[in-house]
């Protein structure tokens, strides 16, 4: 696993052209995964998490904006839109769904390559200082998201993907009490059918690599019935 590249998943029928993009992607350091309809797109996404959707609005199954509506209601990736629909309108509803940017084809290479950037830069994908605004701390434990790595004291502890994005998900909202709907919608997406229960295990699991005592709880405190609370005290 390239754990330190950002994911950019590619939603686009056109085959020529689906590879084009992967083409300038992979040569630009990103890890690409494609799907060629809305269908896949789900899939695709479910398996990828990506960092960034690129979206083509003419898909065969359905309109693109329908993903848009989609994941804006629950993704944190940010969408760019690369299609061949030119008018202001068009740009406009997209933008006001909840697109980040707007490519339209045909498109240099450098500009498309730039925006990518950019985007993934805007949302600290990308940092400009080589990843330092990666870094997250509550109390002696420290996370990398660029390097997936957890320290805890000094000491590396691993954790399983999913596993680190738990964590990476409560440290970034460390106080605050979030819920297993929350976590399950952010860390493993709203049509993967993740229940509860897996959730628990999960953090169960979590819990085994950090606390000296789960009982007591230094870290993570389980708000009964409602989720999980990064202790920041
Ligand atoms: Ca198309």
């Amino acid at each position: 696993m390239e754990a330190n590249k950002p994911t950019i998943l590619v939603i686009e029928d056109e085959i020529g052209i689906q590879n084009f993009v992967s083409h300038i992607l992979n040569s630009n350091g990103y890890h690409v995964v494609c799907a060629a309809t809305g269908k896949e797109a789900r899939i695709a996404y479910l398996s990828s998490c990506p960092d960034l959707i690129l979206l083509d609005l003419g898909l065969p199954d359905l309109d693109g904006m329908v993903l848009i509506h989609e994941f804006k209601g629950w993704s944190p990736a940010p969408i760019i839109v690369v299609s061949a629909r030119e008018s202001e309108a068009e740009k406009v509803a997209a933008l006001n769904a909840g697109a980040d940017d707007y490519i339209c084809k045909p498109f240099g290479i450098s500009e498309f390559a730039a925006r990518v950037h950019a985007t993934l830069r805007s949302r600290g994908v990308l940092s400009p200082k080589g990843g330092e605004e990666q870094i997250m701390q509550t109390k002696d434990l420290v996370l990398d998201l660029d390097s997936y790595m957890v320290l805890k004291d000094g000491k590396e502890i691993h954790f399983t993907q999913k596993e680190f994005k738990c964590l990476a998900l409560l440290m970034k909202n460390a106080g605050k009490v979030l819920t297993y709907d929350f976590i399950l919608r952010n860390v493993w997406g709203p049509y993967s059918g993740t229940d509860n229960q897996i959730l628990r295990v999960h953090m169960a699991n979590i819990r085994k690599k950090l606390e000296e005592d789960p009982v007591k709880p230094k870290y993570i405190y389980t708000e009964l019935g409602i989720g999980y609370r990064m202790l920041t005290d």
